[in-house]
Formats: C-alpha cells, sequence, structure tokens
C-alpha cells in the first residue's frame, strides 16, 4: 500500500458527506497514535506535517516513519500533506520526496508572515497546481489569513484581521485550480483562539457558508481548528503545568462547517496538551522514573484517545474501506483528461 492523493479522500468525503481530520506529526509516537485510532475507527488519515516538522525531523526520518505507517496499516487510506508551503520549491521539494499532498499558502508572503496581495498568491498556487497535478499530487491553498502564529509562521493578530472574502475567494479558485480551499472565518493557530466561547462576533460561519454557496464543489478546509477542551488544560495545570485559560473551536460548530462544505479539518494543539498533559502526569506522580517509554507510552495514547474522538465527530469513521485508493499516476491521468476540476 502506497502513500494515496488527498483529492481522492476528500471527493469521497463529499460523496459521504463528512470531513476529515488533518493531524500534524514531527516524530514517531504522533504518527503511531494516528495509525492506531484510525485502526480502531477505521478511518481514511490525512497525516501533515508542517515546515518546522521537516525540519525537525530532516524531513526523511518522517518520510520513511510514514512509508511503515502504510506498511503496518494497509487498510488505511493513508496522506501525507504538507501544511502551510511557503513557496513553490518548497511545495516542490515535498513532492519530489513523495508528499502526496502540498498546501501552497500564497495568503502570505515567502517569509511567513506578511499577507500577500491576490495577485501574488493566484501566481504561486498556479504555478504549484501544475507541477503537482502533472504528478497525481493534490494542492490546497489558502485565501485571507488566519490569525496567531505557531512555528515561526503566521500573520500573528486576531483572526478577525483578514477573514475571507467570498467573490475573492470564488475568482481564486477559477484561476489558480486548487483542490481544497482553506478559509479564514476567525480562527488562530495554537491554544489562544478565543478568550470566550466563540459566537457569530468572531467565528464566522455565515461567511463560510456563503463560500459554500458560491463554490459547492470546492473542498473547504478549516484549520486552526482544535476544540481546545478544558479538561485538557485542566491535567496540564493539575500537575504543574501554567496555561492561561482559552477557548478553540466548538466541535459543533466544526460538524456545521461539514454540513457546508468542509472535508479537511486541521487539528494540532489539542494533540499536543494531550500529550503534554500526559508526560506531565507520569513526571509529577513517579518522579523515580526514567525509562522514556514509562511516559512516551501514555502521551502516545493519550493523544491516540483524541484522535479517535475526532474522527467518530468528524464523521470519517467507518469510511477506510469504502474504496480502492487509486494510484498518483492515475490521478494525473484524470487531472490531465479533466476528469478532476477544482
Ligand atoms: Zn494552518
Amino acid at each position: 500500500m502506497a502513500l494515496v492523493s488527498m483529492r481522492q479522500l476528500l471527493d469521497e468525503a463529499a460523496k459521504g458527506g463528512y470531513g476529515i481530520g488533518a493531524f500534524n506529526v514531527n516524530n514517531m509516537e504522533q504518527i503511531q497514535s494516528i495509525m492506531e485510532a484510525a485502526r480502531e475507527t477505521k478511518s481514511p488519515v490525512i497525516v501533515q506535517a508542517s515546515r518546522g516538522a521537516r525540519a525537525y525531523s530532516q524531513d526523511r526520518f518522517l518520510y520513511h516513519l510514514m512509508l511503515a505507517a502504510t506498511e503496518i496499516y494497509p487498510e488505511i487510506p493513508t496522506v501525507l500533506h504538507l501544511d502551510h508551503g511557503n513557496s513553490p520549491a518548497t511545495c516542490i521539494s515535498a513532492i519530489d520526496m513523495g508528499f502526496t499532498s502540498v498546501m501552497m499558502d500564497g495568503s502570505l508572503m515567502e517569509d511567513g508572515k506578511t499577507p500577500s496581495s491576490f495577485e501574488h498568491n493566484v501566481a504561486v498556487t498556479k504555478e504549484v497546481v501544475e507541477y503537482a497535478h502533472a504528478r497525481g499530487v493534490t494542492v490546497e491553498a489558502e485565501i485571507g489569513c488566519l490569525g496567531g502564529i505557531e512555528d515561526g509562521h503566521g500573520s500573528g493578530g486576531s483572526g478577525l484581521d483578514h477573514v475571507t472574502d467570498p467573490a475573492q475567494a470564488e475568482d481564486f479558485v477559477k484561476a489558480t485550480g486548487c483542490d481544497a480551499l482553506a478559509i479564514a472565518i476567525g480562527t488562530s493557530h495554537g491554544a489562544y483562539k478565543f478568550t470566550r466561547k466563540p459566537d457569530g462576533d468572531v467565528l464566522k460561519m455565515d461567511i463560510l457558508i456563503e463560500i459554500h454557496k458560491r463554490l459547492p464543489t470546492t473542498h473547504l478546509v478549516m484549520h486552526g481548528s482544535s476544540s481546545v477542551p478544558k479538561e485538557l488544560i485542566d491535567i496540564i495545570n493539575q500537575y504543574g503545568g501554567k496555561m492561561k485559560t482559552t477557548f478553540g473551536v466548538p466541535v459543533e460548530e466544526i460538524q456545521l462547517g461539514i454540513k457546508n462544505g468542509v472535508r479537511k479539518v486541521n487539528v494540532d494543539t489539542d494533540n499536543r496538551l494531550a500529550i503534554t498533559g500526559a508526560i506531565r502526569k507520569v513526571f509529577m506522580e513517579t518522579p523515580e522514573k526514567f525509562d522514556p517509554r514509562d511516559y512516551l507510552k501514555p502521551a502516545r495514547e493519550a493523544m491516540k484517545k483524541v484522535v479517535a474522538e475526532r474522527m467518530v465527530q468528524f464523521g470519517q469513521a467507518g469510511h477506510a474501506g469504502d474504496y480502492t485508493s487509486k494510484p498518483l499516476s492515475e490521478m494525473a491521468e484524470m487531472y490531465k483528461s479533466q476528469l478532476v476540476s477544482a
């Protein structure tokens, strides 16, 4: 079993009316957590790596761990996706190494911080779409900018500074032919998304619904969509952590998004919280322990629990066996003969 096209997973998700979680990884334990959750819930999966993760893992470690995942879990359609590629060169290096999907985030300039022009965004995205589709690889793009900053990437500020304009989103998809579109509706990267449970003033689900009306066949992507459950923050603080009160995106809002064209839901923070809470608990309760497995095993288990829960909530659970994965060469042929379009 090889790593597969994200486009096929998203098309299937659209047919079935469900969403797919995209979970970030940096190391073996996180990959194992996701794959075990996928097997347990029979879910197709998107595993994604940021530029920071590629640097941390020297790229090839991560890639070969993902190949191991496809050998050990052959029944799970598994995508390896680049999260927030900052330039065509970054995306092309990922494709050349074996990523089956890339995000070209041209909403920011190559520095990953400065909001770009519409024209810049269209130009870099188109360049990546041409290179990727010729190889059967999927492209996610972004219009509007998310708030916050993480791993040195992001426009900073609140999620409301650069909310997506629905008319511009429509023009952008027509101009680029991207497979999936990330939109900015008030969310931010990181743990500190909202200072209260979000309502329509800060989480613009109405804009998402408007974009879906204009682009009914485009797969929408929600970034910064950890729910930041209070229970996970509490565990960290109970065992010596110092996290402030914060609110994420409630699962019911994500489910509303899924009813309105959202097919990919990015979750990272919740898993980071689960891992850190589990490790802190072992350190605090049994300070005499020093074998890393004594705390990495519970960390892995805690992340697996969160991922499995999200897989059920997003609706991808039970769908791993619905279809046979197409090889990338077949996807490339389909793009060439325009059997798949934006
Ligand atoms: Zn993101």
